[in-house]
């Protein structure tokens, strides 16, 4: 089995969910007690966040590259960045290790065009929903058409993630706020809506909507464990 290698904090709170996702994987594959073989690094979050809303990409890349490589050195053989955001800085952190890095963004292609699906909704921070790293990645590398909220909305799904979401607080106004999002999406002719955030699941889950919702945290730790068995 290879080591798993997670870059974690962002925020922990989807961090937890993704250790359990990855134990109960190797687990269900191997059975008995095997559990996952994992190098973690947790960052500080808050500094991150600042980071980010003042749009200093390039330290946050210098950051998270350095917390890699002690991911790296602490015997990962591949790396997962915890976050849909912060996969903006992945070439940075790339350049910065010898091990492969798992895309969040692929692993969620990958299960969207195993389901023939070529249209999706997309919620996420602001800096998912809005740049290039990643709507440009699933519509460029995997010709994945990508909708989006309205700009009001997309602040009110940013908002949430930030000072709700990322603090464990799940609001029932909140749950309505997305589940009237979603709908919109799926209106617009969206096949499914990607929980482009790692926290979303935790607030939102299939059983609440009829629209099939793609939870980047799950998908992202189903690659992980595949690949660790690979
Ligand atoms: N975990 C979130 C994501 O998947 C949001 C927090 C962050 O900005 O890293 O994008």
């Amino acid at each position: 089995m290879k080591t798993i290698g997670l870059l974690g904090g962002m925020s922990w709170e989807s961090t937890v969910g993704y250790y359990r996702l990855i134990n109960e994987g190797i687990r269900n594959a191997l059975g008995g007690l095997h559990s996952a073989k994992i190098a973690m690094v947790s960052v500080d979050f808050d500094p991150f966040a600042e980071l980010q809303h003042k749009a200093d990409w390039d330290e946050t890349g210098r950051l998270l590259a350095e917390a890699a490589q002690r991911v790296q050195a602490a015997g990962a053989d591949f790396l997962l960045i915890c976050a849909n955001t912060m996969h903006k800085v992945a070439p940075q952190i790339e350049d910065a290790i010898g091990i492969p890095l798992l895309h969040i963004a692929d692993a969620a292609a990958e299960v969207l065009l195993e389901r023939n699906i070529r249209t999706v909704g997309l919620l996420g921070t602001v800096f998912t929903m809005e740049q290039d790293f990643y709507r440009g990645r699933l519509q460029d590398k995997h010709g994945i058409d990508v909708l989006l909220p309205s700009p009001e909305d997309r602040t009110i799904v940013h908002n949430i993630i930030y000072q709700e979401l990322c603090l464990g607080k799940q609001e029932p106004a909140s749950r309505t706020q997305y589940l009237r999002i979603i709908d919109e999406l799926a209106g617009q002719g969206a096949e499914a809506v990607v929980l482009g955030c790692t926290e979303i699941g935790m607030l939102v889950k299939q059983g609440d909507t009829n629209i099939l919702l793609l939870d980047t945290t799950a998908v992202h730790a189903a690659n992980a464990v595949q690949e660790a068995l690979r």
